[in-house]
């Protein structure tokens, strides 16, 4: 199908000025180019531009799922609670879920992710290993009532996700496909020309414990990354972290307790004791769910990471202030000597060697220099608690890491049985025997990635779309009517002709406006049509990416930028 555009009634009001609102690139360009609208907090409505770039992203996810054999199909947006109720997550999953009522008073929820519903469908009409393995997609909208939504489409609390679910009589079948995934994410993010990064992650909300995030590199990326030289890379809250660790003091001093009136924070410690942050041992205090109290040990200058917590002991919530009061501890002089009877101690693993611990001595006022485990008080688990940090030892090869910002534009995930044991979904094995199924999950943010790619192709001018997800691939900026017109008009259904999607400015307006416009909303190439030029017989050409211009014979226009246009094609085929 031909694609000819004319911005005359294309519906794409561009902004002159910066909406006030948008703080990021991608969020102030879309705007501004006339490509999307909000409708409230997190929730925008895609007009035609944007919509055709959105499709042209599902497109390419769309391509590379088929090509691995997940098979397309639609769920409900709207779920049943009781789904939710069997697998768990109504409870678990939080504000975050968006729930409403029906008339008889059942409840519901718009689905942030379809785990509960493709489980029980496919449990329903799967008899047989026979039929396994079984990959099937959407591509949809989602729905999650984000604390804050925020930065236009990159944090929505409506947005499009892809989202895969894979069924398997085992493991081995399970990793086959989810490497398969991981190598479709790729192409994905490559076909959208984004610089990326597969992370090790953490699986959060979805469960399960093998998983990578592919987080498109930029500044204004919400997750911080670690990564080395040698390949490895983590988002920060899930990387084995190795502390380098170098005390001060490195045999037991004895135990004293000092008073520390009105000191509260680690800073103000080591600045009273004149010793650095780094040999100090930050308590946090927090209780199981259960309602046992857990304090975990850092070093000084680290923080606690609240997901690595988490695996330390399942379900953990850090303390509040009125947790505080009924446990009676003081907040700013925690400590693992002497802490109230039944306490949890749980130390980073970096801490292991430090013979004289600075901590908190469990009373308003005080503190105690030289504590030393073993010693002074037991740790009961060592563990892996704080973020990792730029400058920290790679896990893999002892390099130094270094640190990076990104945007988590999809994710893969290894459930295994965590679902199919839940909601008792189960295949019969070649023995006859029923077994849970094996199931992986693989999203992808489908309005996030789009927002991603002008994160990173943007200038002061607008957005500088790679051609595979450019609303148009070609615009012919006529400037001015009679024989330039008809010039631009021929320029145009040629190039339509030819299989080129184009658009032409056929708008009265001055060119400065067709030239900025042009810019903002970011087509790839543009072809100026002039009056000098059609009397010198010579158009020029300007490709958005680097702003170059060429200067081009009119007789050979067409032929030139078909070619140009084939070689951008080229580089982002399936
Ligand atoms: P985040 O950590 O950024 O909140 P998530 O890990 O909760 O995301 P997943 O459950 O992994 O998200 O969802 C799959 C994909 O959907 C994500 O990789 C992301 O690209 C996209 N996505 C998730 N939440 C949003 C949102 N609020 N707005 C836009 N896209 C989102
Ligand atoms: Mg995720």
């Amino acid at each position: 199908m031909t694609v000819a555009l004319r911005m005359s009634n294309l519906y794409a009001p561009t902004l002159k000025e910066d909406p006030a609102e948008a703080e990021l690139a991608s969020h102030r360009l879309l705007l501004r180019a006339g490509m999307i609208r909000k409708t409230a907090a997190g929730i925008y409505t895609f007009l035609p531009l944007g919509w055709r770039v959105l499709n042209k992203v599902a497109d390419i996810v769309r391509e590379e799922m088929d090509a691995i054999g997940s098979q397309e199909m639609v769920m409900t947006v709207l779920q049943p609670a009781e789904l939710w109720t069997e697998s768990g997550r109504w409870d678990d999953y939080g504000p975050e879920l968006m729930r409403l009522k029906d008339r008889h008073a059942r409840d519901f929820c718009l689905g942030p992710t379809h785990e509960e519903l493709i489980t029980t469908l496919v449990d329903n009409d799967t008899r047989s290993y026979r039929e396994l393995p079984l990959s099937l997609y959407q591509i949809q909208v989602k729905f999650r009532d984000e604390v804050r939504p925020r930065f236009g489409l990159l944090r929505g609390r409506e947005f499009v996700m892809k989202d895969a679910y894979s069924f398997h009589v085992d493991q081995t079948s399970l990793q086959e496909h989810y490497d398969e995934m991981s190598r479709a994410y790729g192409r994905i993010c490559e076909r959208l020309a984004l610089e990326y990064r597969p992370v090790v992650a953490d699986s959060g909300q979805i469960g399960g414990k093998v998983t990578t995030e592919f987080m498109a590199l930029a500044e204004a990326g919400e997750a911080e990354l670690v990564y080395c030289e040698c390949g490895w890379a983590a988002n920060v809250e899930a990387a084995e972290t190795r502390v380098p660790r170098s005390p001060a003091v490195s045999e037991p001093v004895a135990l004293d307790k000092r008073p520390t009136p009105g000191l509260h924070t680690i800073a103000e410690l080591a600045e009273a004791w004149g010793i650095s942050e780094h040999d100090t041992v930050k308590t946090m205090a927090g209780k199981s769910p259960e309602g046992r109290l857990v304090f975990f040990c850092v070093p000084g200058d680290r923080e606690l990471n609240p997901v690595k917590a988490g695996w330390a002991v399942s379900g953990v919530e850090l303390l509040d202030e009125a947790d505080f009061k009924e446990f009676g501890i003081p907040k700013g002089s925690l400590g693992p000597v002497d802490p109230p009877a039944g306490t949890l101690v749980i130390a980073d693993a970096s801490l292991k060697g430090d013979v004289a611990w600075g901590v908190g001595a469990n009373e308003d006022g005080f503190h105690l220099y030289g504590a030393q485990p073993g010693r002074d008080f037991e740790v009961a688990q060592w563990a892996d608690l704080v973020f990792a940090q730029p400058g920290d030892e790679c896990p893999d090869c002892g390099g130094e890491l270094l640190g990076a910002r990104g945007i988590e534009v999809s994710q893969v995930f290894q459930l295994g049985t965590k679902y199919s044991e839940a909601m008792g979904a189960s295949f019969t094995d070649e023995n006859g025997d029923e077994r849970p199924f094996v199931m992986g999950c693989y999203g992808v943010g489908v309005s996030r990635s789009l927002a991603a790619v002008i994160e990173q192709h943007n200038d002061d001018g607008g957005i500088a779309w790679p051609i595979s997800v450019a609303p148009a691939e070609v615009a012919v900026l006529p400037l001015g009517d009679g024989e330039i017109a008809t010039a631009a008009e021929g320029l145009y259904n040629a190039l339509a002709d030819r299989g080129i999607e184009v658009v032409i400015d056929d708008r009265e307006e001055r060119p400065g406006v067709k030239f900025n416009d042009a810019d903002l909303i970011g087509w790839p190439f543009q072809i100026v049509v002039g009056k000098k030029g059609l009397a010198e017989g010579k158009l020029e050409v300007k490709d958005r990416a680097t702003n170059q211009k060429t200067s081009v014979d009119l007789d050979c226009v067409v032929e030139v930028v078909v070619d140009l246009v084939h070689g951008e094609r080229a580089k982002f085929a399936h």
